[in-house]
């Protein structure tokens, strides 16, 4: 077989991974913004971006170079002892978000177990919820993370099927239904400590919920001394064209998480946004991580989001995101039962005689588009902040092709 026959590595794949994923058959050796080669040397867009993480465009440079050079300097003390990079990261993700205080973490799923022991202790200790007592109420389709507390409040069977008993403690409503959140305020409103919530679910397929949803949720969190946290991991830093896509609801959550893009692809870097007054709960030795807060994350981070701010990646994906949504919406395929558009963000949503998107996504990839479907009939399509207009007319050329219209 030769060096660049893709059967060989997807063999290789196949006999020693575990299967706990249903990737498409390219093999990827190279990247750069927006772009990825396989081992044919064939050029592909990527879509998909790492779902989000690369926001600011493959091996970018600037985050290449904080990497390597930091790498060379000190990579890891714990945080038994100080670093020079953990506190100006600290303060840059502080002024640049608008909150007071940061936690540190590595994976989203990380971030996301920070906010329910935040909001679990801020219970207890500021609102006054009775001991082993507090509810947090999530939402139907959710997509958190793949911990057993995460999936354990999950509603995708495949993610949750198999793996309990579970956390309690979590109370599902229906998303973007504001009604089903007052109902379950008025029932176990003193027990509840947080609403815990995508502003967009990207998992769930780029679902937008009603303009009023977050600011409802608001209230209610607000009227019944609740915290409303949004999982921004995926939404947030420039997809949806803000820093934050809650805020394009006009509300402020009283905590955040963030991940993905926050290192711009080179790292995993995540973390936990929120006031003193919910922050200051953590004590030392209440939570921590080894890697959480290293000098070579709070390095790349400081890039990717340098990065982020001076190439004005969030206006950019506001601009071209509503081109590409006309665009998109001008579409006259027979197969497309519904597009949502947010930023730079889009789930083309099929209708069920299409047979499922995955089809689709495998005749993109045949010409030269890399994206993938979510919950069957959505194809998702995200890519890097950083793309051209002269790619995504490119790319439009291909889906008009593969989707009719
Ligand atoms: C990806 C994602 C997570 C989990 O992040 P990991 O880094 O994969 O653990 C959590 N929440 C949302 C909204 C996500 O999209």
């Amino acid at each position: 077989m030769s060096d660049v026959d893709p059967g060989r590595w997807i063999a290789l794949e196949d006999r020693y991974a575990a299967h706990n994923y249903h990737p498409l058959d390219v093999v990827l050796t190279r990247g750069e913004g927006p772009w990825v080669w396989d081992l044919e040397g064939k050029r592909y867009l990527d879509c998909l971006a790492a779902y989000s993480a690369v926001n600011q465009g493959h091996n970018h440079p600037r985050i290449v170079t904080a990497l390597i050079e930091q790498a060379k300097q000190l990579a890891l003390t714990s945080r038994a002892f100080r670093n020079d990079r953990f506190g100006p990261l600290c303060k840059q993700l502080s002024e640049l978000s608008g909150y007071e205080r940061v936690l540190m973490m590595n994976s989203g799923a990380e971030a996301v177990e920070t906010a329910i022991k935040a909001a679990r202790k801020w219970g207890y200790e500021v609102k006054g919820v009775p001991a082993g007592a507090a509810k947090i109420v999530v939402c139907e389709g959710n997509f958190h993370g793949r911990t057993t507390t995460i999936v354990g409040f999950s509603t995708d069977e495949g993610a949750r099927g198999g793996f309990g008993p579970f956390t309690p403690g979590f109370e599902v409503v229906r998303y973007g239904d504001l009604d089903a959140a007052q109902r379950v305020f008025s029932e176990q409103g003193e027990a509840i400590v947080a609403v815990l919530v995508e502003p967009v679910q990207g998992e769930g397929g780029v679902i937008i919920p009603p303009a009023d949803y977050l600011p409802g949720l608001r209230t209610l969190c607000d009227e019944h001394r609740a915290l409303l946290i949004c999982d921004e991991i995926q939404s947030g830093l420039g997809r949806c064209g803000a820093l934050f896509a809650h805020s394009l609801s006009g509300v402020r959550a009283d905590g955040v998480t963030i991940g993905k893009a926050l290192s711009g692809g080179l790292y995993p870097v995540s973390a936990f946004l929120a006031d003193a007054a919910v922050m200051d709960v953590f004590t030392p030795g209440t939570h921590g991580s080894t890697y959480g807060g290293n000098p070579l994350a709070c390095a790349v981070a400081e890039a990717a989001l340098g990065v982020l701010v001076d190439e004005q990646l969030i206006s950019r994906s506001a601009e071209l995101g509503a081109w590409m949504r006309d665009e998109l919406e001008a579409l006259r395929s027979p197969h497309i039962k519904a597009l949502r558009a947010i930023g730079l963000w889009y789930g083309i949503e099929l209708h069920p005689e299409a047979g499922g998107a995955r089809r689709f996504c495998e005749a993109l990839q045949r010409e030269g588009i890399l994206c993938k479907e979510t919950h069957t009939h959505t194809i998702r399509l995200a890519p890097p902040l950083v793309v051209e207009k002269a790619d995504l007319e490119w790319a439009l050329a291909r889906l008009r092709a593969v989707l009719g219209g």
